[in-house]
């Protein structure tokens, strides 16, 4: 147990120190900002959609390590998925990091998204965890205002 914990310690860093899919997509096809007030994290997520699918995500932010960890594994885990696909990787991440599953029946099909399960245990790191996600979903409904994880 404690050499995936520490596994996952080490993929968190890793993404943190070395965001994946960082800085802004010129191409992209519609975007969105979000904010959490609880630890001042910021992030802006660029998406580029052909049909359903979406073929590139980044991202630009400025917030701590959960949150750019998070978000640069959900660019790397979306690529290529439709967008129902990226829906229901949401809803079972969203139960993954709040605890409202049980985490083996989550453990299929969310890689290294696992690696952020720990946060369960500090409700106010879920919302470090799951900005870039709402903010992923604030942009696949093209809104125009920022969203706010409060
Ligand atoms: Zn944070």
């Amino acid at each position: 147990m404690s050499y995936l914990q520490d596994l996952y310690q080490e993929i968190i860093l890793d993404h943190n120190k070395r965001p994946r899919n960082c800085g802004k997509l010129d191409c992209a096809t519609c975007q969105a900002n979000g904010y959490n007030p609880l630890c001042g994290d910021k992030i802006t997520i660029y998406l580029r959609l052909e049909g359903d699918r979406v073929q590139e995500c980044t991202f630009e932010g400025n917030g701590c390590a959960i949150s750019t960890a998070s978000a640069s594994l959900m660019t790397e885990i979306i690529k290529g998925k439709t967008i129902d696909e990226v829906k229901e990787l949401f809803e079972r991440f969203h139960d993954l990091v709040t605890g409202q599953e049980e985490l083996d029946e989550l453990k299929a099909g969310l890689g290294k998204l696992q690696a952020l399960a720990g946060v369960r245990e500090f409700p106010m790191r879920v919302k470090c965890a799951t900005l870039a996600w709402h903010t992923l979903n604030a942009a696949l409904r093209s809104e125009e205002t920022p969203v706010s994880t409060e």
